[in-house]
């Protein structure tokens, strides 16, 4: 409250915290209530609140799972995919080593580990994101998904790179401490990819000059972030974080990339394991074989691809992979509306010719596993709309008739409510 001294006629306003009157202040900030702070004690708040910061951020010393037990953990939601699980178990395990022992790098000088920050190559619907966000689950330092396609370069219209660490800011409660040992999924990388060899008309705003500002963020720089988001403009307060110990995976499906595998592997058939021509090889084995050179060629520049320096391929999802999809994982489409259809006493089936033909009709779609969901919810539409109406214990079947004819789903009836 705001104290009164020398009687009412010399009402003066005090720091409620120390007690320093107004003019021995350089700024005396108001609250409700004639609650009043100094800008003293501002400043002592402030450092309350960053060595609170570092403490918890240095206090990471919390169960590392091993490559194993991330792994296992993907596995529940993930099918397939074993490359990528494998290798982002082991980013991930070894950035978690990173943040856990800062000083352990330092006892010994010359060796620096540096991060390893993971580029992931794939078809759409194969499980890029989903790993990420199964990962983003999983781990304990935080951790966020930001997409590259609204990043342009400072000066033009779209969002200013430093806007990918906002999310990550955000998502660790503010503390920027914390932060700054988060990892960043970065997805659709390859939209930023030099359009063409020659830009030389119109300037490549969306391409090598995004590549090169979020080089420096991936590398390790001071970022300034504005609060807000958006454009940065002058004046405005930014957020300060180092990126240094940030961890990035990048993904993207780079359509396009396999025939410049392809054609280079032709041209230079030697290394390349099999006898078969590069006509025939899957796009598992052109991942494999992938060189730094192909990713240059598709439009990125060499010193951001030197920054990622684990590339893994993701294959395409085969038409078991998406019969399993359907099933099989912990959160998959068939068990979630198992779940939502037994509020309504509903006991919910799908034939394994249903399942049969929805994978059919994913992959005549080429969506991957991505349009699933969306074949399972046309199907379930008229059911959802109808079956809380109908009274009693039901056991609803979806047969492959229901997928491929557009048949209405069998309904056995349980037990009729009384
Ligand atoms: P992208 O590779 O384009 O990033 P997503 O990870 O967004 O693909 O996949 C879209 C959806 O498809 C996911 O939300 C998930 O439901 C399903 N999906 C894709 N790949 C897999 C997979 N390997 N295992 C299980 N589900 C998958």
């Amino acid at each position: 409250m705001a104290k009164l001294r020398n009687g009412p006629e010399a009402f003066e306003r005090i720091c409620s915290f120390c007690g320093k009157s107004a003019d021995m202040a350089r700024r005396l900030i108001a609250g409700p209530n004639d609650v009043f702070i100094c800008d003293d004690c501002i400043e002592v708040c402030r450092k309350i609140l960053n060595e609170e910061d570092h403490e918890l951020a240095n206090s990471f010393t919390g169960d590392i799972p091993t490559p194993h037990e991330i792994k296992k953990y993907l596995d529940l939601f993930i099918i397939g995919q074993d490359n990528a699980k494998k290798a982002l178990s082991v980013a991930v395990y070894n950035h978690y080593k990173r943040i856990a022992n800062p000083t352990r790098e330092k006892e010994n000088d010359d060796v620096e580990i540096e991060k390893s920050n993971v580029l992931l190559i794939g078809p759409t619907g194969t499980g890029k994101t989903l790993l990420a966000k199964i990962l983003a689950k999983k781990l304990k330092v935080p951790f966020a998904i930001v997409d590259a396609t609204t990043l342009t370069e400072a000066g033009y219209v779209g969002e200013d790179v430093e806007n990918i660490l906002l999310k990550l800011i955000q998502n660790a409660g503010g503390n920027i401490a914390a932060a700054e040992r988060g990892i960043v999924y970065i997805d659709e990388i390859d939209k930023i990819a030099r359009k063409g060899e020659n830009v030389s008309i119109t300037r490549d705003v969306s391409g090598e000059g995004v590549q090169q500002a979020l080089l420096k963020i991936i590398e390790g720089t001071i970022a300034s972030v504005p609060p807000q988001g958006g454009r940065k403009h002058p004046n405005q307060e930014l957020i300060r974080i180092d990126t240094t110990n940030i961890l990035f995976i990048c993904g993207g499906a780079f359509v396009g990339l396999e025939k410049l595998i392809s054609r280079r592997v032709v041209q230079n058939p030697l290394g390349f394991g099999s006898s078969a021509s590069s006509g025939e090889k899957t796009l598992k084995e052109l991942y494999d074989s992938i060189h730094p050179d192909d990713l240059i060629q598709f439009g990125m520049i060499p010193e951001f691809i030197g920054r990622l320096p684990i590339t893994v391929g993701l294959e395409e999802l085969k038409r078991d992979d998406l019969k399993r999809i359907i099933t099989e994982p912990r959160n998959a489409i068939v068990r979630q509306y198992q779940a939502s259809m037994a509020y309504d006493n509903v006991k919910l089936e799908f034939t394994e010719k249903a399942v049969d033909a929805i994978a059919d009709m994913a992959i005549k779609q080429k969506t991957g596993a991505r349009g699933l969901r969306a074949i399972v919810e046309k199907l379930m539409t008229d059911i959802m709309f109808d079956i809380p109406s109908i009274e009693g214990s039901k056991h609803v079947i979806i047969t492959g008739d229901t997928v491929e004819k557009s048949q209405p789903p069998q309904i056995l009836f349980l037990q009729k409510s009384a």
